[in-house]
């Protein structure tokens, strides 16, 4: 999600990169010095290929993703690519006998699976092979398993490769590469070579490293030395069967790549498409070069930097004429689909992730020291979108989450939510497998139920629930010896205990005094458990109205789920810590038609709306099925179109409302309405709820099943 920046660094260092990469297959230095050439053709120029798989996997690879939409858009664009390619080089396969080669056809398969069609093309199906292996794994395993796995594939391609001499001493592992090479003629492609490089990108977008610009410089410069002395004592050695594989190689992308990222101010698109092209169109530019050399004289292709710099020069000379071309062509297809922004041409939700950010800043200020913050994301996020708020919470940093139901809780789980998941509700327990697969905690809702789950024999981690007055779910603070058996139940592992108040929203002093005692109840249930000897595991009780309320206690986790979107329950703002909390969510519709009704007309289902006068009428396209309360219709609730208020009238249907805009000027088909949000007037969730007498919990609840979720 943070990926949306203007990354100035990387786009740049594509041309760079790519620069270095003609420098590979041309050896610039090659006529002055052998050992130089070797230093800027084996080591520096061996960042490029790495830091475009990075890049791919910066932009590509996430824990979070909902599904594998992503992967399958790049790997079909790449297969396009490198398609294109491999028909840009036929003629100059054809002319180097490619294909009066023996045993063609499986060299031909082998040759598009790994090692591209002409030499440089591996670089194409190693980038779909490396993003397909690092997706899978990162979805599955998460970073570190999966960066675990890419490091075992990279110390096997390295034997294979800068470390090949090692190996060739030890008989197996000789027959080992033999059968390797029998299949790829290196092992730098997309199994052993490209995967990490992906995987590395993706953690760097995922998380947040928070070092410096100096500590990575310093970083970079430490570990491109050791790749060096690496390089150039294996080189001395001559144990390198190819030099593309150092130990060092992945360490020192990690910080080149963080170090690029400091530097964001504009995006260079155009440099991307260059890069490409003229990664693709070089060694055309080289068999080019060579014939003209018959015409230019020999000095363009005798003097190696000479030629270097020519290759380099035609290649960026027809990359820009082909970026300039492709671009005017791709252009005007692109302007009609920014004007037909799908997403917003109905009725969608918008959400504000800064807001978000800022309101766990500011609970997490008034929650006490030690204590945790755990989201509570029931019901699709309270109707924000269950996968866009975990995400963005979990990138933030919060690591314990609440959910009503299992399937909530798997849900977050393939959404590659780490961290801690509670259920607050019931599962059953034959579910026990689920629970312990997908590390979910489960709520002990009574006795009998704890039992239950305990027989099914499958070791599970649970909070115990203890009733203190409300009467839902939990154990009677009053059975402490019930409690403590829970304790030692074989294959319950009990890793918190918790209570829920039932009136912590209200400042009455009646209700105060129960809430106290709901409190003090519990606690006195804790302090009775220590006399016994049970280890307490972790503590809570506060909700969102329970934090504001009743600040002063210190437990473990603050379960938060209304503050958290940025409103209260109630439009009512009396808590005890006030905090100024800003709303995530906005509800917003198109005015899809104008009509004129004249005086005495009606409007809508039931004829319950008659015009008392001459009226202008918009239709929203938003109903009941997208979660707007029914309750509304009939002026009950309104829209805000041009910052102006339009009162509801006639009932509400299940995908349209007709508002009336007789009062307001220059609305037209196409106009947003506003039916929750901030504008010029307030019509904040609480607000809207209270105009059918619930709470903007229920309001907020009611939505996120048809409509399309986007990010401002
Ligand atoms: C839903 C829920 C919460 C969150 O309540 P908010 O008032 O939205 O903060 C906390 N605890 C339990 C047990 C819940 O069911």
């Amino acid at each position: 999600m943070k990926k949306s920046g203007n990354y100035s660094g990387i786009d740049c260092f594509r041309l760079i990169a790519a620069l270095l990469i003609v420098a590979i297959h041309t050896s610039p230095l090659l006529s002055f010095n052998e050992t130089a050439d070797f230093i800027l053709t084996r080591i520096i120029a061996r960042v490029a290929v790495p830091f475009f798989f990075m890049t791919s996997g910066f932009f590509l690879i996430s824990r979070y993703s909902c599904n594998h939409e992503k992967l399958k858009v790049f790997i079909k664009k790449t297969a396009i690519i490198y398609g294109i390619a491999i028909l840009i080089y036929i003629p100059i396969n054809i002319y180097k006998g490619y294909f009066s080669m023996d045993n063609l056809l499986p060299n031909i398969i082998k040759d598009i699976v790994f090692d591209g069609t002409f030499y440089h093309l591996w670089y194409l199906p190693a980038s779909i092979i490396g993003a397909a292996i690092a997706w899978y794994m990162v979805k599955r395993w998460g970073y570190s398993k999966a960066l675990i796995v890419c490091v075992i594939l990279y110390i096997i391609g390295m034997f294979g490769d800068s470390y090949f001499g090692i190996a060739e001493q030890v008989g197996v592992l000789k027959q080992f590469y033999t059968l390797i090479f029998q299949l790829s003629d290196y092992t730098r492609n997309g199994i052993f070579f490209a995967p990490i490089f992906f995987v590395l990108g993706g953690m760097i977008a995922d998380t947040n490293f928070k070092s410096s610009f100096q500590i990575n410089g310093i970083a970079f410069v430490v570990t491109f030395v050791l790749m060096f002395v690496e390089a150039m004592t294996l080189h001395t050695f001559e144990v390198q069967r190819h030099d593309s594989m150092y130990v060092f190689l992945p360490v020192c992308m990690f910080f080149l790549f963080q170090l690029l990222l400091y530097w964001k101010k504009k995006r260079f698109t155009l440099i991307r498409m260059a890069a490409l092209i003229i990664y693709i169109i070089h060694p055309m530019m080289i068999v080019i070069v060579h014939f003209l050399s018959k015409f230019l004289g020999d000095i363009i292709v005798e003097n190696s930097l000479v030629n270097y710099l020519v290759v380099c020069l035609l290649s960026i000379l027809f990359s820009m004429i082909a970026t300039v071309v492709i671009n005017n062509f791709t252009a005007s297809r692109k302007s009609i689909k920014k004007k037909w922004c799908f997403e917003t041409e109905r009725a969608w939700i918008e959400l504000n992730l800064d807001n978000l950010a800022y309101n766990v800043n500011a609970l997490q200020k008034v929650m006490p020291e030690k204590s945790t913050l755990m989201a509570v994301v029931k019901t699709q996020a309270y109707g924000h979108g269950a996968f866009q708020i975990a995400t963005s919470l979990n990138q933030m940093g919060v690591k314990a989450f609440a959910v009503a139901t299992i399937d909530e809780g798997i849900q977050l789980r393939t959404y590659g939510i780490s961290g801690e998941i509670l259920i607050l509700g019931y599962t059953n327990p034959n579910r026990a497998k689920e629970l312990k697969k997908y590390d979910l905690m489960q709520t002990l809702i009574d006795m009998k139920y704890a039992k239950a789950l305990n027989r099914q024999g499958i070791t599970v981690k649970a909070h115990i629930k203890i009733d203190t007055g409300m009467n839902r779910l939990g154990v009677s603070f009053e059975n402490i010896n019930e409690v403590k058996m829970i304790f030692s139940m074989k294959y319950i592992k009990v890793c918190g205990i918790y209570t829920h108040l039932c009136c912590a929203d209200s400042l009455l002093p009646e209700d105060v005094e129960f809430s106290e005692n709901q409190i003090d109840n519990f606690y006195y249930l804790i302090d009775k458990l220590k006399e016994r000897g049970v280890q307490i595991p972790k503590v809570h009780i506060q909700s969102s109205y329970g934090l504001l309320n009743y600040p002063q206690l210190a437990c473990d986790y603050v379960r938060i789920g209304i503050a958290l979107y940025g409103v209260l329950s109630k439009s009512d703002k009396n808590t005890r810590v006030k905090l100024d909390l800003h709303p995530v969510l906005s509800l917003k519709a198109r005015v899809v038609l104008i009509r004129s009704v004249s005086k005495q007309d009606t409007v809508s289902y039931g004829r319950s709306f008659q015009a008392k006068r001459d009226s202008l009428i918009a239709i929203v396209s938003i109903g009941y099925g997208d979660g707007v309360p029914r309750e509304l219709s009939c002026q009950k609730g309104g829209v805000l179109i041009r910052g102006q208020y339009a009162p509801i009238v006639g009932r509400i249907c299940m995908d349209q409302l007709a508002v009336d805009i007789t009062e307001i000027e220059d609305v037209s088909v196409g106009n947003v309405a506003t039916l929750i949000g901030f504008d010029t007037i307030d019509i904040s969730a609480p607000n809207v709820a209270e105009h059918f007498d619930s709470i903007s919990n229920e309001l907020l609840c009611r939505m996120g099943t048809r409509l399309p979720i986007i990010i401002k």
